[in-house]
């Protein structure tokens, strides 16, 4: 195997030129993961967003590619465990996921040090926070991330993309998305970077009712998409279509200040969000029925009173299961959080309380979860589409990851070829490269996106 003859930095520089980030939503660049020093590595596939199946289809099919990515990964930083954490009920990963250990153990003539951790099917199971406590005990700090307890975690389709990188100098150029929810056919589809999200509902059939929202990500943390064109970028994980009567699209709809108005005039005070809220049972000192009381009043005015909205995952659980009056606690926190970040205000450091002694009882099982959200009626295994999906005219965004915007390398009129690099950044500014999805011409280019026609103009 590739990866055993190369050293630390190798995988890490291919890795970059990959133009690897994390596709699991957060798209930070793994490059720079890759360059922490944790003792376990951990490929998260608790895939915890009711009706996604994008990691669960890819540790089924593509499970020697998980466990190489792994490898790698656990090479590059010097980990000594690896752990794959996916939910116990995914029978069908957890059997090739098995299966490949114990092929890739034999190619490698060893007994890899990887271990499966079997989760409950509660929500969210794959937030980081929850997940590395789930696995390993430790408590990642309140506004910290894993690498504090010695641990980094990755996604899926993440560790994919690394052995691709490394074994076969394989940049990213396309993205599996499941297209769910009130469509005529749910997929999950391979999507070039840069098709327009209406060509992912189009394959998907196209929405099953007149009226409808769709959400960019998993139904619980993704954001309403406001235009269909929008490409298909690195981080896009799922397109979910909701319709426009549904509780919770009529909820993700409304607009902040009418969050706010109905939370002075309904919220009772009864603490039910804070004792479901995922990061409050961890020991985090989050309590949201507190942010929601002062909010509603001083409307956001000083948003530095509420520095404990930093400890918020987004999770929206709060929202979407614990509250009884419909209030949304996840939203007023996630602007307070937005406006704490622009002013330059980040976590200080606070000590956490002991793990709730409830905990155990408070995590919500995501049947319950989709029944509340009336997601229940969707939950079908979506059609798995191989061959990649690729529209006529792509739009490949210069950010797709959290850093700076890649600089073109190409101009309009250029031929261009599937893989090719066509867009930069110094090494030493945070961001990764980008890559041409298909062979065509650049048609547009501006300081947000290159556009390419497929073939030859
Ligand atoms: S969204 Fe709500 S439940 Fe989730 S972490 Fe934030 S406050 Fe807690
Ligand atoms: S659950 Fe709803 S009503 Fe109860 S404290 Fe929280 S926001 Fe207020």
């Amino acid at each position: 195997m590739k990866l055993f003859e190369l050293s630390q930095e190798e995988i890490i520089t291919k890795v970059r030129a990959a133009g690897i980030t994390g596709a699991g939503g957060a798209s930070f660049p793994t490059y720079v993961k890759l360059q922490s020093k944790p003792d376990t590595y951990i490929a998260n596939g608790a895939e915890c967003e009711p009706l996604l199946h994008v990691s669960q289809e890819l540790m089924a099919r593509y499970p020697e590619l998980v466990v190489k990515g792994l490898l790698a990964c656990m090479r590059a930083t010097a980990a000594e465990k690896g752990v794959i954490a996916l939910k116990g009920k995914y029978k069908e990963s957890l059997a090739s996921l098995r299966a490949a250990l114990a092929r890739v153990g034999n190619e490698a003539r060893q007994e890899l040090p990887i271990t499966i951790h079997e989760l409950g099917d509660f929500y969210p199971a794959g937030d980081e926070h929850v997940l590395v406590y789930e696995v390993t005990g430790r408590r990642v700090p309140q506004g910290g991330i894993p690498i504090a307890v010695g641990v980094v975690v990755n996604n899926i389709e993440t560790l994919i993309n690394v052995a691709r990188a490394v074994e076969e100098d394989l940049p990213v150029t396309s993205k599996w998305v499941t297209v769910c929810g009130a469509v005529k056919r749910p997929v999950t589809a391979r999507f070039a970077i840069g098709t327009p999200m209406a060509k992912a509902l189009e394959l998907a059939g196209g929405p099953a009712v007149d009226r409808y929202v769709a959400i960019d990500g998993g139904p619980m943390m993704g954001k309403l998409v406001k235009d269909l064109s929008a490409p298909v970028a690195k981080s896009t994980g799922g397109l979910v279509v909701l319709p426009a009567e549904n509780r919770w699209a009529e909820l993700l709809s409304a607009p902040i200040e009418v969050s706010l108005k109905r939370a002075r005039s309904h919220c009772i005070q009864c603490m039910n969000c804070t004792e479901m809220c995922p990061r409050y049972l961890l020991g985090h000192r989050l309590k949201p029925n507190r942010v929601m009381l002062e909010a509603s009043y001083r409307e956001l005015e000083a948003p530095h009173k509420f520095e404990m909205a930093l400890a918020c995952s987004e999770c929206g659980l709060c929202e979407a299961y614990a509250c009884p009056a419909g209030l949304t606690p996840r939203r007023v926190n996630a602007t307070l959080k937005a406006e704490l970040l622009r002013k330059g205000i980040r976590p200080s450091p606070v000590e956490l309380r002991e793990p709730d002694p409830a905990r155990g009882f408070r995590k919500v099982p995501t049947s319950r979860l989709k029944a509340r959200l009336g997601l229940d009626v969707y939950d079908h295994v979506p059609e798995f589409v191989e061959e990649e999906v690729v529209a006529e005219e792509l739009t490949v965004l210069l950010k797709q990851h959290v850093g700076a915007a890649a600089r073109p390398l190409v101009k309009q009129g250029d031929e261009v070829v599937t893989a090719q690099l066509i867009a930069d950044l110094p090494s030493d500014k945070l961001g990764v490269p980008v890559h041409a999805p298909v062979s065509g011409v650049v048609t547009h280019v501006d300081d947000r996106a290159i556009r390419i026609r497929r073939g030859n103009g």
